[in-house]
């Protein structure tokens, strides 16, 4: 999201005649891109700053703005508390960037952190700032409607909206014309993506499907996708087209039901559980990936357990996992108290990430001796002799180079894998 994000800053202020620069000690303008989701992201973003202090000291001219969802929350903390910020600008003010700099330039502090109720940013083309060439994000829709209770994403990214299809399908083309050959759908609830006008509604297996058909080629996935709303239709969608990757990444964020209803997640493990049923029925090679919270308010041991067999049962390839982290404003802040003690979440931190360390290693075994078509990204990161690229199931796989390039793709055959990677050969 961030990524996506800082390609549409750049490519606003490319318009306006700025440059990138790869040197900081360059730099006439320092623009951090910030996440408030957790409190660990905000701290370092303060010692970022913290860090960066010597080069305001050093040339007084050089103008430093925080942006993103950190802005949106902390405006008047930032600019009060910290003399080196001169600029402050929300999620949904980056087209007043310009301006901003402007205003920063002649002195003054410049903010600007209101949300919208419609900018998309539709029709700005992102400047690409990934390395590969290979694989981008395209962002679909902005904001959030749900209010799960520990989360401060609506608050600081304001209400979801969805983006024009045609202005998505006009940047896949032309990713597709500059040579990419992997595009992620990105929004926070792609489920829920609804454009309408007067004569069409579409949602988003409609979208994903018109997404696939521009070059059968492309590689297509998404994320994220909530419980709650994931349909059997979109299911049948990824079945449909082999270029839609068998991956789903499906936050189940605990296993508890009465977690679940607290956190206002809006299903129940039971409902979870017949979601895993209808994907393993509709894509049976469907690789599914989770993010999981230890330590929410009035979490039990048992609670915890539950969460533990939820991951046992799915069996998830991947997994995120965070222990609890209460942000002021939120419903959970407001009316919960974070009950569990720090010693307790990480405690059980631990034992959800030695679970799912054993259940990727499980994933991956079952790999070996089996042929994947991979997408090539690159050469691996320890050797030149090597080439790294994903299986559709979104795993990494590294292989001898030959003659084989990135972008192409390729059929390996899963030789023996590692615990973070999977190891074979071209056939
Ligand atoms: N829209 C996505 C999640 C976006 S935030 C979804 O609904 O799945 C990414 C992840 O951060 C969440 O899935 C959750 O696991 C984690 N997260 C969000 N708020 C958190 C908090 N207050 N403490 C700990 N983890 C949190
Ligand atoms: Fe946050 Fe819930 Fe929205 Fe995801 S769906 S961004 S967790 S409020």
């Amino acid at each position: 999201m961030n990524v996506a994000d800082s390609e549409v800053v750049v490519s606003i202020l490319s318009d306006a005649g700025y440059e990138t620069t790869k040197n900081i000690n360059n730099a006439g303008l320092i623009l951090i891109n910030t996440c408030s989701i957790r409190d660990n992201a905000e701290q370092r973003i303060w010692g970022r700053l913290k860090a960066i202090s010597h080069l305001k000291k050093r040339k007084n001219d050089v103008k430093i703005g925080i942006i993103g969802c950190m802005a949106e929350r902390l405006k008047e903390k930032l600019l009060e508390t910290n003399h080196l910020v001169d600029l402050v600008v929300g999620p949904d003010a980056y087209r007043e960037l310009p301006l901003l700099i402007a205003e920063a330039e002649a002195g003054h502090k410049a903010v600007n952190v209101l949300l919208s109720r419609e900018e998309t940013y539709a029709d700005i083309s992102p400047v690409r700032m990934d390395k590969n060439g290979v694989s981008s994000f395209v962002s679909i829709m902005r904001g959030c409607n749900n209010m799960c209770a520990y989360c401060v994403v609506p608050y600081v990214r304001g209400a979801e909206r969805s983006r024009n299809p045609v202005s998505v399908l006009k940047e896949v083309k032309e990713l597709v014309d500059m040579g990419y050959r992997e595009v992620t759908l990105l929004g926070q609830n792609v489920d829920s993506y609804k454009w309408k006008n007067d004569d069409q509604s579409i949602g988003f297996p409609e979208l994903l499907e018109k997404v696939a058909m521009v070059n059968p080629m492309l590689r297509v996935r998404f994320s994220t996708s909530h419980p709650k709303d994931i349909s059997d239709d979109l299911l049948h969608t990824i079945a449909r087209h082999e270029n839609i990757c068998n991956h789903i990444h499906l936050p189940a964020q605990s296993g508890s039901s009465h977690i679940l209803k607290l956190m206002n997640r809006e299903y129940s493990r039971e409902w979870y559980m017949d979601r895993v049923n209808a994907i393993r029925i509709i894509i049976p090679e469907c690789a599914l990936s989770t993010d999981m919270i230890t330590g929410f308010c009035t979490e039990t041991r048992e609670d915890h357990e539950e969460s533990l067999s939820l991951m046992e049962l799915t069996g998830f390839d991947f997994a995120y996992m965070f222990k609890y982290s209460e942000r002021p404003g939120t419903k959970a802040a407001r009316k919960y108290l974070d009950d569990v003690p720090e010693d307790i979440k990480s405690e059980r931190l631990s034992e959800m990430i030695a679970l799912q360390n054993k259940l990727s290693a499980k994933s991956k075994k079952n790999d070996i001796g089996k042929v994947f078509d991979v997408l090539i990204e690159g050469f691996s990161k320890r050797s030149d002799e090597y080439l790294s690229g994903r299986t559709s199931q979104n795993k990494v796989v590294v292989f001898p180079a030959g003659d084989l390039k990135k972008g192409e793709y390729v059929k390996i055959l899963i030789e023996r894998c590692t615990s973070a990677t999977l190891i074979g050969k071209s056939i």
